[in-house]
């Protein structure tokens, strides 16, 4: 029996998740983003079990791997082409490619492809990241129609802050998109997945969840389960060592954390070694035997520390839950002052990804 962590991907979550998206934002279409290996899920294993219209990496290299490995569905290169030669291999291996600034209009114009491209214009109504200004907007629309290379045009952006349901900023860029695109006459998208739950007039033409596949909640004052999506990903690991320890005893690194009782101290094979975040405070819950235990000091590389408490029956070997299915990601995010976007693409390389329901 090994005792190293192992991430579960549950494909009938995953399934559930992307049903659960196309019933909100049905007849919209949907780019399933998968770039950062699928959110550390797997990028090619999601990608062959979602029924998605599309799906959006980040770069070029990402949808080229996807390609080499067998996956034939429309894929979208969410930052676009950087060079020539990444402009070439879009063609090559009929990438649909973002457009957001000026040189990536004029490596289209340079030269002749081998098959035009479909090209997404994305233009900034208030992120301030990538995309055209408004202002400019119009002239690349208009060079990009002249453009042989050019198959076809859908206009997107982004929004900045549709997490969050006191700003008002989303409703601004929803207008200025609105203003903006309405006589272009082109497929418009805008929504991210937080969008998708708190945004329903953003939809348009295709939608572009991410983290919401996954199964984690886009919007901070809603848990997942309630907007009725499941966990697609547990980590699991094992109890390594049990320890008995006096009250007053210090535990771990810096002993940041004194135990106020006789307990029973449980070692727990994972550590930020393995991406388990090392800024998790003290009391943040981890899932031994299904019931909930304080991590107690410091997260190490290769271990953590909890306390089971001096009634414990709990064994050598009897599985962890960091976080997952039973104690949301989101939770141990809050205590690590992160997102769980962070947890779920930081895993390392030591944990094995273990595919079920597939
Ligand atoms: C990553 C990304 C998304 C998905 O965002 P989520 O918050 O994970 O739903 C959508 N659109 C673009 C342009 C992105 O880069």
């Amino acid at each position: 029996m090994s005792c190293q962590a192992v991430a579960i991907i549950d494909h009938a979550a995953l399934r559930h998740n992307l049903q659960r998206i196309r019933s909100l934002t049905y007849p919209a279409k949907i780019v399933a983003v998968i770039k950062a290996n699928g959110y550390g899920h797997g990028a090619i294993e999601v990608a062959n079990t979602l029924q998605a219209d599309a799906f959006g990496v980040a770069h070029v290299n990402e949808a080229i791997a996807l390609r080499q490995a067998g996956c034939d569905r429309p894929l979208l290169v969410l930052e676009g082409f950087f060079d020539a030669a990444e402009r070439d291999a879009c063609a090559q291996y009929d990438l649909q490619v973002v457009v957001h600034h000026q040189p990536q209009i004029e490596l289209l114009q340079q030269t002749t492809l081998s098959k035009p491209l479909q090209v997404w214009l994305k233009i900034d109504t208030g992120m301030h990241r990538l995309g055209f200004p408004l202002d400019q907007a119009e002239q690349a629309k208009t060079q990009l129609e002249a453009c042989a290379n050019v198959a076809g045009i859908t206009v997107m952006s982004h929004f900045s802050c549709a997490d969050d349901r006191n700003c008002h900023k989303t409703e601004m860029q929803l207008l200025l998109f609105s203003q903006t695109t309405a006589p272009w006459r082109l497929p418009r998208s805008m929504a991210n997945s937080a969008a998708i739950f708190a945004q329903p007039q953003s939809d348009f033409d295709w939608v572009r969840p991410g983290i919401a596949l996954y199964g984690i909640s886009p919007l901070g004052h809603q848990p997942a389960s309630s907007l009725g999506l499941k966990p697609v990903m547990t980590l699991q690991s094992r109890l390594m060592a049990i320890n008995t320890v006096k009250a007053g005893a210090q535990i771990g690194y810096g002993g940041t954390w004194t135990s106020s009782r006789d307990t029973l101290i449980g070692i727990v094979a994972i550590g930020y070694g393995d991406g388990y975040p090392r800024h998790a405070r003290n009391g943040t819950p981890v899932l031994v035997n299904g019931r909930q235990v304080p991590l107690a000091g410091r997260v190490s590389m290769d271990m953590i520390c909890v306390d089971l408490g001096p009634n414990s029956r709990d064994k050598v070997g009897d599985p962890v839950t960091l976080w997952g299915d039973g104690l949301a990601a989101e939770i141990i995010a809050e205590q690590s002052d992160t997102i769980a976007y962070e947890l779920l693409c930081g895993l390392t390389s030591r944990v094995a990804l273990e595919h079920i329901n597939g």
